[in-house]
């Protein structure tokens, strides 16, 4: 029976804009997404007629609406289409260790990375272009966890240009245990665009060098933080301790500091765990992965 294991990283959104809405409800974006080394990690069992998934986190669907299951199917059903598949079926654990409904992607990566193991282990039959097309077809976020890098994401997320000048950074990251539907932040997000174009104008990004006091700007943040104001006294926390910028990530709940090293990283980590608000919140330190 084959069965191979894989990393699936998580990502931050380093700035994350909302430039319009599309007639198909879809959201136009521009935002620098990186990945982290903070990983879930996926066995795939191959075998069996059905995709399975066992994973023993409450928040993570068993059922067919797992992004990882979907990906499985999509993946055998694209590639073996009117032949008989060599597997039909597979198993995949999921051990989570990202935080769900965080802002920090984990049901999209998972996804992603279930859609890379596959392709590899049938030699790498799609491209890595046309895997991310088919990765556009499970979630906005998932084609940049094949791409795998820093990357300028636009579009509603399809559009990824490499981004190389990012400088080494140690994130503190801060989950406040509560979950943010990433649809319900965009259904409440209000869209003034002649405001939004105005703040996007001034916005200056010269698309190369990553200003933390200037640039780390989340559109959506506002949105969250009226029904989650943890998240500004969790921001406020990490710069009091030494971040040199903070911000949520995404749609949010999780709350980043930039760090220049890990060391400091760990004595802010240390200083927020001995603080009473932070009883409920998980940390994790993890470098960006540049
Ligand atoms: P996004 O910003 O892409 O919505 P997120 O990081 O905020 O991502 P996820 O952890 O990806 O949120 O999970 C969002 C929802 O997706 C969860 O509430 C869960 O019900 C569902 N889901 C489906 N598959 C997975 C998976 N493999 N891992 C985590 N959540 C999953």
């Amino acid at each position: 029976m084959d069965m191979f294991c894989v990393k699936a990283p998580a990502k931050i959104n380093l700035f994350l804009r909302i430039t319009g809405k599309r007639p198909d409800g879809y959201h136009d974006l521009y935002s620098l997404m990186c990945p982290l080394a903070l990983y879930d990690v996926l066995t795939l069992t191959l075998g069996g007629k059905e995709v399975g998934i066992v994973c023993d986190h409450p928040g993570v669907p068993e059922d067919a609406s797992n992004l990882a299951a979907r990906s499985a199917r999509l993946f055998l059903e694209t590639m073996f289409a009117g032949n008989t598949p060599p597997v039909s079926g597979l198993t995949i654990h999921i051990e989570k260790n990202i935080p769900v409904g965080a802002g920090l992607g984990g049901g999209s990566s998972d996804a992603a990375a279930v859609l890379t193991a596959l392709n590899d282990h049938f030699g790498q039959p799609l491209s890595t272009p046309a895997l991310m097309a088919l990765a556009a077809r499970i979630g906005a976020d998932v084609p940049f966890f094949i791409f795998g890098a820093p990357a300028l994401v636009t579009g509603i997320g399809d559009r990824l240009d490499p981004f190389p000048h990012l400088t080494p950074w140690t994130a503190l990251l801060v989950y406040p245990n509560e979950v943010v539907s990433t649809a319900w932040v965009y259904k409440n997000l209000n869209l003034r665009l002649t405001k939004d174009e105005k703040k996007l104008s001034k916005f200056n990004f010269d698309g190369r060098i990553l200003n933390v006091d200037e640039h780390l700007v989340n559109d959506l943040e506002s949105v969250t933080e009226r029904a989650f104001p943890v998240i500004k006294r969790i921001k406020r926390l990490l710069l009091a301790h030494g971040a040199a910028g903070a911000m949520m990530s995404g749609s949010g709940s999780t709350v980043f500091g930039l760090f220049a090293n890990s060391e400091r990283a760990i004595s802010a980590r240390t200083a927020l765990c001995n603080n009473q608000q932070s009883k409920n919140w998980t940390l994790y330190v993890a470098d960006l992965l540049i």
